[in-house]
């Protein structure tokens, strides 16, 4: 997979155009990678909804469970994903980051013994893990990121740090705290920035003794 003309380009990527989106990035960004969840269905609901030129809402990529990808807007230009917020003195995060929306449920609730979605769909109880969500204090269960679609996500983002000089990768949840919860805790976010934001740490060669 590669990048040309700010559109990836691979076999494993469908492109739709959605028309909900700002101008251009300026001033040395896009810098930062703002990671979602959808709460959706399957990917083709959340593209649906994300091109509906009446939901005012995008993102540049959506990756689905069995690893397909859609792009909907090039990584040149501002997408309409991370809504009222702010982090580390900057607000308005959708001016400089890639939003990438990941295909999952989101938040399961219990009931009798069975798993719900918030959009009352019934999950088997292998595709939940429990834990505990960095904005919350309590174990609750969340919807499995299947590991195939968690080495796309890896290698997009690998790719656009390389590409755009990525300084940051961000969740959701940490960027809208009183608002979100995604990509929620079954998501390995803070493992995955700390490998793929130091390099320098990662590729130095052994130190000589
Ligand atoms: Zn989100």
């Amino acid at each position: 997979m590669e990048i040309q003309n700010a559109r990836l380009v691979s076999g494993r990527v469908d492109h739709v155009e959605s028309p909900n989106r700002g101008g251009r990035f300026t001033g040395g960004t896009p810098d930062t990678i703002v990671l979602h969840y959808t709460e959706g269905r399957n990917r083709q609901t959340a593209v649906d909804i994300l091109t509906d030129p009446g939901r005012r809402v995008s993102s540049h990529l959506v990756v689905g469970r069995d690893g397909g990808i859609s792009q909907l807007l090039p990584f040149d230009v501002i997408g309409w994903h991370a809504g009222v917020s702010a982090w580390e003195g900057r607000t308005a995060l959708n001016n400089y980051s890639i939003g990438i929306e990941i295909d999952n449920a989101g938040q399961l609730e219990e009931r009798d013994g069975r798993l719900f979605s918030s959009f009352d769909q019934e999950y088997p109880a292998e595709e939940m893990v429990r834990g505990v969500h960095r904005n919350q204090t309590e174990a609750t269960c969340w919807h499995r990121y299947p590991d195939v679609q968690l080495q796309e996500v890896d290698e997009l983002c690998g790719l656009l740090v390389a590409a755009y000089s990525i300084t940051q990768i961000l969740g959701h949840e940490e960027i809208a705290p009183s608002r979100k919860i995604d990509p929620g805790p079954a998501f390995p976010l803070d493992e995955m920035r700390r490998r793929l934001l130091s390099p320098a740490v990662s590729r130095a060669p052994p130190e000589s003794v």
